[in-house]
């Protein structure tokens, strides 16, 4: 986990504000990291088919709350905590970075 760098007056930080996290934690990859405050965080998953008896690969892209203390960036990978809708389309913040990009040397 990713030391925090400062503390931040996001209300919407899961860490420094008043934002509460419930429900589902998930971990993912940021796919993009354009709009403020915001990344998109592709989340792999398996599902079961029965016909085949076999599992299924499957992802999904979900927009996450991205604190300025946190700054994940595309090819971080970060974990995610449910909260309420923080908009259209939000209702995932991110509390961590796990693993930073590797840069090539
Ligand atoms: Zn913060």
């Amino acid at each position: 986990m990713q030391e925090n760098k400062a503390k931040c007056n996001d209300p919407r930080c899961p860490v420094h504000g008043q934002l509460k996290t419930r429900g589902s934690r998930l971990i993912g990859l940021v796919v993009s990291s354009k709009a403020k405050k915001t990344a998109i965080v592709k989340v792999d998953y398996t599902m079961y088919l029965y016909k085949y008896e076999r599992y299924l690969r499957k992802h999904s892209r979900i927009a996450a709350h991205n604190p300025e203390c946190i700054g994940a960036r595309v090819g971080d990978t970060v974990s995610l905590a449910e909260t309420r809708r923080l908009s259209k389309t939000k209702s995932f913040a991110i509390t961590g970075v796990l693993k930073q990009k590797q840069v090539a040397a």
